[in-house]
């Protein structure tokens, strides 16, 4: 079909499955929204004022991004590695500055994610102003699970939660989002082209903690599916 020929293999398409299809998804980009729970803000350090704030966001590149149910290697260079639990919006057609009252026309459906993190990087990024790939591009540390097709269904109440080796660590609602997922895609999409294929981890609640080799971790959203994740040891050079 094409007469390009590459010095070496191009990498495979980034995707993750769909309930209820033979077909994947394919991922176009990673968005992360920071700090959308009061709670979780608050045990950062950090507190939210909607009336003054906007959002904000970072990235994570394909390469982070792994499916529901596997192992990962605990990352190099931390002492300090955490879970996050999200919802994930999945973007299923193109969007630019879309209203509040447009945005559910663009979503394709929802996912269960796990935004892994280095905290002790993305803290000392934070303090001395530096961006936060260090502690959030990470290898293997965007987690989701299977996409459920739930074509332009804004989720405005559901329950999110998630336990590690069957103990409680976070237990929320989405219902608590400081910036709801039609606020999230109108903002996002001032700032980028949204396209299909876009996840967008919506932030997590409060309860974020370490996890150590061996941890089994397993979060659920009410209504839209379940996730899992085993903690490996770390990668050998
Ligand atoms: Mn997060």
């Amino acid at each position: 079909m094409s007469n390009i020929k590459y010095l070496w293999t191009p990498p495979p398409v980034a995707s993750l499955p769909i309930r209820g299809k033979e077909e994947r998804l394919p991922v176009n980009r990673m968005f992360f929204v920071g700090r959308n729970y009061h709670a979780h803000a608050a045990e950062m350090g950090k507190s939210v004022d909607k009336s003054v704030e906007k959002p904000f966001y970072f990235t994570k590149s394909l390469h982070t991004l792994v499916q529901s149910g596997q192992t990962i290697h605990y990352p190099p260079k931390t002492t300090n590695f955490h879970f996050e639990m999200e919802l994930v919006v999945v973007i299923g057609h193109h969007g630019f500055q879309v209203a509040p009252e447009k945005a559910h026309s663009l979503i394709y459906g929802y996912a269960c994610g796990l935004d892994m993190t280095r905290r002790d990087l993305q803290l000392s990024a934070r303090e001395q102003s530096r961006p936060w790939d260090l502690g959030k591009d990470v290898e293997e540390t965007s987690i989701c699970s299977e996409v459920v097709p739930m074509p332009e269904k804004v989720i405005e109440d559901a329950s999110i939660s998630l336990t590690v080796n069957g103990q409680t660590k976070q237990n929320s609602n989405v219902s608590k989002l400081i910036w709801n997922i039609r606020e999230i895609i109108a903002d996002l999409s001032l700032h980028y082209h949204l396209e299909p294929g876009d996840l967008i981890y919506t932030g997590t609640p409060e309860g974020v903690g370490p996890v150590v080799p061996g941890d089994k971790l397993h979060g659920e959203v009410g209504g839209v599916g379940s996730i899992s994740l085993t903690i490996g040891e770390p990668k050998k050079a």
